[in-house]
């Protein structure tokens, strides 16, 4: 597979809108990345700490597909080709709950997950997109951030320092920061 900008872009949305279920589900986040993987060639893998309960999940593994396509709508077939595992844990999810086989109506409730924390998916896919990977606690802060928590844009920049991540576009380092440390 070709890594373009387009389809780094596509990763990152995808891979934020798993991200953003997992913390908003509290099955924590553990890591999320969209560096190439050097088996199968795909890009973007999302971990979760926990997995939550059969309706979570399912939210969650649709979340990737709809966050893709809520960023771009042209993108639509190939978000669906992209997806087709975490169509197939979904139905798996369904068979847990008992329910018809339909996924249609978990789109449509993801789909409104999505738009209800999109603030936080796309600073999650802004930062995938420049830094490739991010950690369970960094994506926790930013959707602190997204939440209006006061102190959290300093708690990331703080925790950046820590573990050697450097500061991004949208959370720069400021100077007092850096001279507080
Ligand atoms: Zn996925």
């Amino acid at each position: 597979m070709r890594v373009t900008k387009q389809s780094l872009q596509a990763s990152a949305y995808h891979e934020a809108g798993h991200a953003i279920a997992d913390v908003r589900f509290e099955c924590i986040c553990d890591r999320v990345t969209i560096v190439q993987c050097q088996e199968d060639g795909t890009l973007g893998r999302e971990r979760s700490v926990y997995g939550g309960d059969a309706e979570h999940r399912l939210i969650a593994c649709l979340a990737g597909y709809a966050a893709e396509i809520e960023h771009d709508p042209r993108s639509e077939p190939q978000a669906k080709l992209g997806a087709t595992d975490d169509f197939d844990k979904a139905r798996g999810c369904l068979r847990e709950l008992g329910v018809k086989c339909l996924l249609a109506p978990w789109h449509k409730k993801t789909r409104q997950f999505v738009r209800d924390n999109w603030r936080a998916i796309d600073m999650v896919a802004r930062d995938l997109v420049e830094v490739k990977t991010l950690d369970g606690y960094e994506v926790e802060l930013i959707v602190n951030i997204a939440d209006g928590e006061p102190d959290a844009i300093e708690a990331l920049a703080n925790h950046r320092l820590m573990i050697g991540h450097s500061g991004t576009r949208q959370f720069p380092f400021t100077v007092m920061q850096l001279s507080e440390e």
